[in-house]
């Protein structure tokens, strides 16, 4: 399809296999957006195929990412009373182009300081699900810039987080002695627009796509290679309604990428990593990634409306850093509350509370658990212990047996598409 090779999937019905095998958008989960579909015993006939191919090269951007390369050099050229964007069609306009935008809304003046800053520009995409941007407050891109800075990483491998590209990208070009560089991956074309060939790649993260071929493929590899010893972190932050299966497997060809390049003296045999996604996940990223765990630092955005810092009475960020780097190293804000544990040898938030019985700090939410000797664990303060159900759950929860629950949240009555937890609004 248009975003790369589909993926494979099979439809489940309570844990069982039901029926043939289809191949599918990796991207998009709604069949509106992308309605690729093919079973995968079927055949494909020459004609059909064509006509895919057509339709491939049809809904592919207006400009080569080269193409925008040179009109940005162009567009840089021009003075501040000619330097126009175009809101409809997210594109930064040349005078000879103006008059084709007549009548679409524009913005004047772009300045430079706008030109390095595009996720401020653009507008952030909203409308599929697995395409939403959230993007981070600067609180958190700050802390995640400063983070890794103090860890001594040089380059960074952003994929899907265009704010800190951004970050790394204006702090570089200000600064003489700031020698951290980023490297974009994303699926949102439209940041080819201000970023060269070494500085973005158009790619999709479920199926390990570049959309520049094996040239971009081997810029990534290019900047994978440690140069220098100038140590390489990746640091992603994937739309939260994504396969976590089709994520890992991307990720583990990445990691690959990095391993291919690698010179003596490795004593850590995986590229280092912080993944960002919410904390109900925890389980499904461990699966996939047993040398990882999940940080207590909670991750927030500037437009999502719930995810916002939790001081400012709203519900807090579920949001989290998962990471393969040991978990001491990862220092926490201490003036934001979170505190070392010796015990766990790790920065906790200020409400997550050691408990001697699972001898960890337990809470995943930020607020205090308490533990139940019947289940042998901690739960969640609102649980109470139901001996129906012969495990914690919440008062006025319907014992029901343990039906296969939602693929996110384990929980019966509903699936992972309608999940609540991945609800944004
Ligand atoms: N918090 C980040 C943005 C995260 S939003 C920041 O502020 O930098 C998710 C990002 O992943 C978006 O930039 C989106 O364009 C990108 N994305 C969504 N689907 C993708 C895919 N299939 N492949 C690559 N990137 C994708
Ligand atoms: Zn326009
Ligand atoms: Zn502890
Ligand atoms: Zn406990
Ligand atoms: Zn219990």
């Amino acid at each position: 399809c248009p975003l790369g090779p589909a993926l494979l999937f099979v439809k489940t019905s309570q844990g069982k296999e039901e029926g043939r095998r289809f191949y599918a958008c990796s991207a998009c989960r709604d069949r509106k957006d992308c309605n690729f579909f093919q079973w995968e015993d079927e055949k494909v006939s020459e004609t059909r195929l064509a006509a895919r191919e057509e339709y491939n090269r049809n809904h592919q951007p207006p400009f080569t990412h080269r193409q925008n390369v040179e009109r940005y050099k162009n567009f840089v050229l021009l003075p501040l009373s000619k330097r126009r964007f175009c809101q409809e069609c997210q594109q930064l306009l040349l005078p000879a182009e103006w008059e084709e935008h007549s009548d679409h809304q524009f913005l004047c003046d772009i300045s430079t300081a706008q030109l390095k800053t595009p996720s401020k520009l653009l507008y952030p995409l909203e409308n599929k699900k697995t395409n939403a941007q959230y993007l981070f407050a600067d609180r958190s891109c700050q802390f995640l810039l400063d983070l890794i800075v103090a860890l001594g990483f040089r380059r960074v491998l952003s994929v899907g987080t265009p704010r800190l590209h951004e970050m790394i990208q204006t702090k570089a070009s200000q600064e003489e002695d700031f020698r951290v560089r980023s490297l974009l991956l994303d699926i949102d074309f439209r940041y080819s627009q201000f970023y060269t060939e070494d500085e973005f790649c158009h790619y999709n993260m479920f199926n390990h796509y570049f959309f520049g071929g094996e040239a971009a493929c081997e810029t990534c590899r290019k900047f994978l290679y440690q140069d220098k010893g100038e140590r390489v972190i990746m640091v992603t932050d994937p739309p939260f309604g994504g396969l976590v299966e089709a994520l890992a497997s991307s990720f583990k060809k990445l990691m690959a990428m990095w391993a291919e390049t690698e010179k003596v003296g490795h004593n850590n045999p995986e590229m280092p990593m912080f993944w960002i996604f919410p904390y109900f996940f925890e389980s499904r990223i461990l699966e996939f990634f047993p040398s990882f765990s999940m940080m207590d630092y909670q991750v927030d955005y500037d437009n999502h409306a719930l995810y916002k810092h939790g001081k400012t009475g709203r519900r807090q960020s579920p949001v989290r850093i998962f990471t393969n780097l040991a978990p001491s190293m990862i220092v926490l804000p201490v003036e934001e509350g979170y505190r070392f544990c010796a015990l766990c040898q790790r920065y906790v938030s200020s409400g997550n509370q050691h408990c001697e019985l699972c001898n960890s700090c337990t809470s995943k939410d930020g607020r205090r658990w308490k533990h139940c000797v019947l289940c042998k664990k901690c739960v969640k303060p609102s649980w109470f212990h139901c001996s129906n159900c012969n495990c914690c759950a919440l008062q006025n929860h319907s014992c029901e047996k343990a039906a296969a629950g939602c693929f996110v949240c384990g929980k019966a009555g509903h699936k992972r598409t309608t999940c609540p937890s991945l609800s944004h609004t």
